[in-house]
């Protein structure tokens, strides 16, 4: 059977892609390739509790910020739970502990605010549209370590705004991009606090109740159906998967990791420039750790200058137990190191036993290769809306290449939301005669080759 659309990936970008499509009128085809849907959306119950819910990748909310989610959400009247409150900050910022809520000492509040000037006027040199190859903006793809010394910020600061880099761009601050540091604070209507304050809301009952609302309007699906080759040198574009069973669609929607391009055979071959990236693949290895401490108060915030650039407040366990998200990367830490967990704990709560530790290894991973999209240095201001740019038959979805709101599950919708509009609006009527004046499919987009 021939489809209209095959989609390969069946995260939060797939999901949409299928389902809306398929309301449209289309027949629609989703293949994954994992045993479960959901993609970086992914809860589970705790090692910790059977009663609760965790969740290893995509978790927090603001739905002024991620209005196509809280679109989600009410469709399908999925609840959600305002996230731990954070009323007791752990400070570990060089020297000094400072056990305040706001976190920089008046001394500095000056150098702060310039600093927040500089980065506001940078994030607001971004059009969200453009893509950040297109605009200019090469002087600020440097190494984000390089442009916060630029600052001049005095340390209690400079060790704040390192260590939430840290954390948002899965990469230490010499090996990300300032580019996409002021890319996150463009995302947030140009708002530093924006990004903070984006941890607002939690999925009551995990991401996945929502994603099996949003399946249970998809026709058809195949689970354990890897896609090794897209070849759209004939008239109908061939879909390859690793058994060797092929299916055929006009069109088809790539809405899989971008790190997991390079070992999808695309005949033709995607054009030079889009190819080096995609070969090179994205910088990402943030881990997210999901830790079962007991002794610690609820309402805990730290950030500073451990292994664990963040460790915060997630949820409890039992009265005198508690679950905490810490952030790192991959190669600065070995999360089956138990002992290196419990000093990484201690470093900012000496009262606290550590008991467990739950996370998923999403660089190792095969079907992601990493956890969320952040470039390398020097690579965004070559190659970005290229990336998501169709490809004849072939479209791109996924928050990897979201230009609106890239490494959030409403950059994966965002992206879903265009592709959706791409594959339909071909089918253009004329308004005088009534007759189809352009066939999906045709020589309506450019292959680049
Ligand atoms: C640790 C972590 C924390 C995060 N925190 C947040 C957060 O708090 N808030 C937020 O909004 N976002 C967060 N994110 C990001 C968010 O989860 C993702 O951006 C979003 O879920 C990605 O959706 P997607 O549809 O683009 O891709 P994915 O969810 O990655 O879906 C892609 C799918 O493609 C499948 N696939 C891969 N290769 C193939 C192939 N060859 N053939 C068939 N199928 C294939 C995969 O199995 C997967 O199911 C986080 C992510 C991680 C990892």
């Amino acid at each position: 059977m021939s489809y209209d659309t095959i989609v390969v990936g069946a995260g939060f970008g797939g999901l949409k892609t299928a389902r809306d499509l398929a309301a449209a009128g289309q027949t629609v085809l989703l293949l994954e390739g994992g045993t479960r849907i959901g993609g970086r959306a992914y809860s589970r119950k705790s090692a910790a509790a059977e009663h609760l819910q965790v969740e290893m990748g995509g978790a927090y909310l603001h739905r002024e910020h991620h209005p196509r989610l809280a679109a989600e959400l009410d469709r399908y009247a999925v609840p959600t739970t305002a996230a731990a409150e954070f009323t007791h900050f752990r400070h570990q910022l060089g020297p000094t502990a400072l056990n305040r809520a706001f976190p920089v000492p008046g001394s500095e509040a000056v150098a702060v605010e310039a600093a927040i000037y500089t980065m506001l006027k940078d994030a607001h040199r971004i059009d969200l549209v453009k893509g950040l190859e297109n605009q200019g903006l090469d002087d600020l793809d440097i190494p984000l370590r390089d442009y916060v010394d630029a600052l001049n910020l005095p340390p209690v600061s400079k060790q704040l705004l390192l260590s939430w880099a840290w954390n948002m761009m899965g990469q230490p601050a010499h090996e990300s991009s300032a580019l996409w540091a002021m890319q996150f604070i463009a995302a947030h209507h140009c708002s530093l606090l924006g990004v903070v304050l984006s941890i607002d809301e939690v999925f009551t009952n995990g991401s996945g109740e929502l994603v099996g609302a949003i399946r249970r309007d998809v026709p058809h699906l195949k689970l354990g159906t890897v896609v090794t080759e897209i070849d759209q040198s004939t008239s109908t574009t061939r879909v390859t998967v690793q058994n060797g069973d092929t299916f055929e669609a006009e069109s088809v929607v790539v809405a899989t990791p971008m790190n997991t391009w390079k070992k999808i055979t695309f005949s033709p071959p995607l054009p030079e420039r889009r190819r080096l990236v995609v070969e090179e693949g994205h910088g990402c290895r943030g881990l997210k750790l999901i830790i079962h401490v007991r002794g610690s108060q609820p309402g805990v915030a730290c950030i500073g200058d451990g292994v664990l650039p963040t460790l915060y407040d997630y949820c409890a366990v039992t009265e005198n137990e508690r679950l905490l998200v810490g952030f790192t990367d991959s190669s600065s830490f070995d999360p089956t190191d138990v002992k290196a967990v419990e000093d990484a704990v201690h470093h900012y709560l000496p009262e606290a036993d550590t008991l467990g530790v739950d996370y998923h290894d999403w660089l190792g991973d095969p079907l992601f290769e990493g956890p969320w999209v952040s470039p390398r240095v020097g690579q965004f201001s070559r190659v970005h809306k290229e990336l998501g740019e169709p490809f004849g038959r072939v479209h791109f979805v996924g928050s990897d290449v979201s230009l609106a709101f890239p490494g959030y599950i409403e950059g994966a919708l965002e992206t879903a939301e265009r592709a959706v509009e791409s594959i339909l609006s071909p089918r253009r009527y004329s308004s005088r005669t009534g007759q189809l004046v352009n066939e999906p499919g045709s020589a309506h987009q450019t292959m680049g080759v």
